[in-house]
């Protein structure tokens, strides 16, 4: 008899469990939320028209002529102010929202690659372009006419509920993201001179997670890209003498091993590092001896002292061992793109939101932080940041790999991401609104 008590008052918790899930799962959105939902729904069609023309027509680098003066009518038309001209292409909208509040940003980017399309699209690009005397096919194989078409959307259902947001949100454009410091010439040349955002936001398209997943990381997501280019010197020799000159093939060699020693036994293995040799030329013929060895490295990590500590080792055990080995040398070392770091505080109120507005905690996939670079990492110099990866795996397709020549992106991600951003940035503004008013005496 207690036996069945106790189950039955099991079943009775299990089912208001259950219960109380669908209830979260299915809790009634509010009037914006619905709104929001209503506005994404019926610009899609257009979005995704705009999507397919910016991908049809990608642009390189810092010169994007066609997909700025795309972004900046936009905008215009939303009755944004629109400010042009940084980093070359680089376009801000400014909405100001009709309730007090702080400045917000949200990101996109705009360039494309120099790869030759092979997904067979119907709006595939065939357009062509020559690069150090080489033809090449262009195209948009990092998802960023999707991020430019992202920051569209938002912009236009942020401005149809202008009345009701507080503060104001800066629309920002930029160009030469893969190759050209995009993020820090905008920086540089003023974008948020006289409108300083205290949050960013921006997607990545995420080529790991079907259309309606959202990828998170709280803390670093992507990684300094630094690196260097090294000289071995020697006046050469012939192959059968060794003893007659310095052998810089030798000494290179010595230092490529070197440097995967110096990873594994003079950093903790929690502090993520990668120094790559991927470029070593040397020599012309079995029995020369050459003049000169060239490497080129990538090194990978995280953090300001990380960095500087692998600068620090990197160029000692180089100098040291040249200098073993009578070898004249010249070493070039560079800090490159900065670490991406999500602020955690805003990760987890961004996802709050994400949970409410898909409705569970499964659309929300935690990932690893990866050695990769992206410069959105800039931003985060001027305010906490944060970067969600939007999935983009077609539900009846194999995942195919940004940067690669058949990589192909849902469209049904671009309503999603849309959505959700809006009322991130929505929720985050009337939060920053709540507090900033608790202050004022
Ligand atoms: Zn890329
Ligand atoms: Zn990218």
């Amino acid at each position: 008899m207690m036996r069945r008590v106790l189950a039955l008052a099991t079943l009775f918790i299990a089912l208001f469990a259950a219960a109380s899930i669908v209830q979260a799962a299915t809790s009634p959105a509010s009037p914006l939320e619905k709104k929001i939902k209503a506005l994404t729904e019926k610009l899609t069609p257009e979005l995704i028209a705009i999507r397919e023309d910016i991908h049809c027509h990608p642009e390189l680098g810092n010169q994007l002529p066609r997909t700025s003066a795309i972004v900046a009518e936009y905008f215009r038309k939303l009755g944004l102010e629109v400010r042009t001209g940084y980093a070359q292409s680089g376009v801000i909208g400014i909405l100001k929202g009709g309730k007090p509040g702080p400045v917000v940003a949200m990101r996109g980017d705009m360039d494309a690659l120099p790869i030759t399309e092979e997904t067979g699209l119907p709006f595939a690009s065939k357009d062509k372009t020559t690069l150090d005397g080489r033809e090449t096919g262009v195209m948009h194989a990092c998802g960023h006419d999707i991020h430019t078409t992202l920051l569209l959307g938002v912009a236009a259902v942020l401005a149809a509920v202008r009345a009701d947001l507080p503060g104001t949100v800066v629309f920002v454009a930029q160009p030469g993201e893969e190759c050209c410091d995009g993020a820090k010439l905008m920086i540089a040349d003023g974008a948020f001179k006289d409108i300083v955002p205290a949050a960013f936001f921006a997607y990545h398209v995420d080529d790991t997670l079907k259309a309606g997943k959202i990828g998170y990381t709280s803390g670093y997501k992507f990684a300094n890209v630094d690196g260097f280019d090294l000289e071995i010197r020697s006046e050469g020799c012939h192959g059968a003498d060794p003893q007659l000159c310095v052998d810089p093939i030798v000494v290179g060699a010595e230092i490529v091993t070197a440097l995967q020693v110096m990873v594994a036994r003079e950093f903790s293995v929690h502090n993520n590092t990668v120094v790559t040799v991927g470029s070593f030329h040397a020599g012309t013929a079995p029995n020369i001896i050459p003049r000169s060895a060239k490497l080129e490295a990538t090194v990978r990590n995280y953090g300001e002292d990380q960095r500087r500590a692998l600068r620090e080792k990197i160029t000692r055990l180089v100098t040291n061992i040249c200098e073993a080995a009578g070898a004249p040398f010249t070493l070039d070392y560079s800090f490159g793109t900065l670490a991406g770091y999500n602020d955690p505080a805003l990760t987890a109120e961004a996802l709050a939101t994400a949970e409410r507005v898909l409705g569970s905690k499964a659309a929300l996939v935690e990932q690893k932080p990866e050695m990769g670079g992206e410069d959105f990492s800039y931003y985060g110099t001027i305010a906490p940041a944060v970067m969600f990866g939007l999935g983009v795996v077609p539900p009846d397709l194999e995942a195919t790999a940004v940067h690669s020549p058949n990589f192909v992106a849902d469209e049904a991600a671009i309503p999603i991401g849309v959505a959700l951003m809006a009322n991130i940035i929505f929720d985050h503004q009337a939060k920053a609104g709540r507090a900033a008013a608790k202050k004022v005496p």
